[in-house]
């Protein structure tokens, strides 16, 4: 979480930093702040508040200058104020920087510098570092880079870094841990961020910095990358395949919206060049070389967190179903806390949308040293996770900037769902006309996805009656269990309504209990194999007067006699049920935020990209 910027060149820095620092704001948005280099001053603005907030502060204050570094923040230690805002500054003002991630040593450090005379302003992590590196640069009279270079020998935990100082004005120094940094490599001129959308308008050619190296800046000699060992690396400089245009609104309210309505599109670019129906084949370049591997898996082990969770408990469905391969679904952050049993001949998946969230790569990286063959499903290209796993496939989404997930969710299942398919054709668990049938319902998916937002205005009439609600339920069952939870997720994220997801024959084991006219009982209930059950669970909701919404199949009439308001979907195999049923939750939470005047995009307390632990 945090986005941090930073620029280095010919132009005026600032507005450079607020595009890029507004780009990021999806990473978290409780303050944000820039320092700007100008005729040998340091300027630091800093606010509580989002990027526009610091903007109308900073009004009509110097802001010429050529360099400098921006942060928008998601704090984990101390308050959202102006105080703990980042860049953090020295003692004596000669360093100020900007930090994405958590100093784990910051007290012991805290301590010993107090000791040395070194006084704290502000609550956070991050300021430790900058007093180090001070400190360092005083006592030993070295370089800012050398001192950023033993400082982060010093300390534990996760960092990216950017550094300027007024003492050597034609320097940026930027460092990484754990947390991302990409560097746009321009004419004479650095762009650094935390990812690649504020770079992509000045710059396709990146670098995208490894673990513990530092890359030092400067406007005659250009880049320099070592590492905290202090060895020289030499730069790979990679092309963005990103646009511009995927970084803007086109149009809609809000980036949610947007990306929810580009899911046939997104959909549609997952398969491209990896399933064609009609020639009766699927192939997932990425994999090609673990295919054998995975085809032998004795397990499956499917690391996520958040909406990529509930992607792996679908995928769970899939992989079981059609490649008859068990499937375990871990958080994470559970997972890489216990003392899991891993086998060599284990396969681990692990899913993330940014391919940066911390739980995620921290487990996959004790599953590589136990042997495991590592998967990675990501939609950021050249993210960490690309980078660490021994192969994958991106979902192809296109940037997904709304902090809720939407389109990242559905291509995540198309992928897994891809996936599973021709793992399961190599096993020869799958009969040809199921494999050939669910092709054709894989590739009819953007169509019927298409219809169903034809159900918008409906599906906003029917978000009005329940926008004022407290609590919600939300209930499937089978590989629709995990779309329950996804519904009750988006809801929790997005209009701050309290919401659960359970499988429905659950529901009388404990959740029966809430259930009266007030509540908004949300169910899945398409023809298949569990439809008789599910409408058994639905008549128990009616016999307490729970308000009854339904996601039926299109001309479906049993569930319409008894529920209260039905949205209906294509009539589909019930492998792809899940991807589609997932469309309505993700439009009832949407409309239901924005009758609530919630921030859909940036909904409080929530960051997207989850690189803390
Ligand atoms: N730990 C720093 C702070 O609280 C940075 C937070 C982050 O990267 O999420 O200010």
């Amino acid at each position: 979480m945090c986005g941090i910027v930073g620029y280095i060149g010919s132009k005026r820095a600032y507005p450079i930093l607020i595009k890029g620092l507004s780009r990021l704001e999806y990473r978290g948005y409780d303050s944000a702040g820039v320092a700007l280099l100008e005729d040998g001053k340091l300027n630091v603005f800093k606010r509580q508040g989002k990027v526009l907030d610091l903007t109308n502060f900073v009004a009509d204050n110097p802001t010429s200058g050529t360099v400098g570094i921006g942060h928008t923040r998601w704090a984990t230690h101390g308050l959202p104020n102006d105080i703990n805002a980042h860049p953090h500054t020295s003692g004596d003002g000669s360093i100020t920087l900007v930090h994405n991630g958590i100093i784990e040593n910051y007290d012991i450090l805290k301590k010993e510098l107090i000791k040395r005379g070194h006084t704290f302003k502000s609550e956070t992590d991050t300021e430790v570092l900058v007093h180090l590196i001070e400190d360092i640069k005083e006592k030993s009279g070295v370089s800012l880079a050398e001192a950023v270079r033993i400082a982060l020998n010093e300390v534990h935990g996760a960092y990216a870094i950017v550094v300027i100082s007024p003492e050597e004005p034609n320097k940026i120094i930027a460092a990484k841990k754990s947390s991302p940094l990409v560097i746009g490599m321009g004419e004479d001129e650095y762009y650094l961020a935390s990812d690649a959308t504020p770079i992509v308008e000045y710059t396709k050619n990146v670098v995208y910095l490894e673990d513990e190296q530092i890359a030092i800046i400067d406007r005659e000699n250009g880049l320099r990358i070592i590492s905290i060992s202090n060895k020289e690396v030499s730069p790979y400089v990679q092309e963005l395949e990103m646009q511009l245009e995927e970084l803007e609104k086109g149009g809609y309210e809000h980036f949610m919206l947007k990306e929810i309505y580009e899911q046939p599109r997104a959909i549609h670019d997952s398969f491209r060049g990896r399933l064609n129906a009609k020639e009766g084949w699927v192939s997932l370049g990425g994999i090609k070389d673990y295919e054998d591997q995975i085809a032998k898996a004795n397990r499956i082990i499917i690391i996520a967190c958040g909406t990529s969770w509930h992607a792996a408990l679908v995928a769970e469905y899939y992989f079981e179903d059609l490649a008859r391969i068990p499937v375990e679904v871990e958080y994470a952050s559970e997972f890489r806390y216990r003392n899991p049993i891993i086998r060599k001949d284990d396969v681990v998946i692990a899913i993330s949308q940014s391919g940066e969230t911390a739980d995620t790569l921290a487990a996959l990286k004790m599953a590589k040293e136990r042997g495991a063959t590592l998967l990675g499903i990501v939609n950021v290209v050249g993210s960490t996770i690309s980078r660490v796993t021994d192969a994958g496939s991106y979902t192809h989404a296109g940037p997904e900037i709304g902090v809720a997930s939407t389109k990242a969710f559905t291509t995540q299942l198309v992928l897994l769902a891809m996936m599973a398919l021709s793992i399961g054709h190599k096993r020869g668990t799958i009969e040809d006309e199921k494999f050939q049938t669910l092709l054709d319902e894989l590739e009819a998916l953007p169509e019927k996805i298409e219809k169903l937002l034809k159900s918008d205005d409906y599906i906003r009439e029917v978000s009005t009656i329940y926008k004022d609600a407290q609590n919600a339920l939300y209930l499937g069952r089978g590989s629709s269990f995990p779309i329950a939870l996804e519904g009750a997720l988006k809801l929790k994220e997005i209009s701050y309504i309290h919401a659960e997801g359970y499988p429905a024959a659950e529901m009388k084991h404990g959740p029966i209990a809430l259930i009266d006219e007030n509540m908004p009982v949300f169910v899945i209930a398409t023809h298949g194999e569990n439809y008789e059950k599910v409408v058994s669970n639905i008549q128990e909701v009616k016999a307490r007067k729970g308000k009854l919404i339904a996601i039926v199949s299109k001309g479906d009439t049993m569930v319409r006699e008894i529920a209260d308001h039905v949205i209906e979907i294509p009539i589909s195999d019930e492998f792809v049920v899940p991807i589609l049923a997932t469309i309505p939750f993700q439009l009832i939470s949407y409309h239901i935020a924005v009758m609530r005047e919630c921030n859909v995009d940036q909904p409080r307390n929530l960051a997207k990209s989850v690189t803390v632990e």
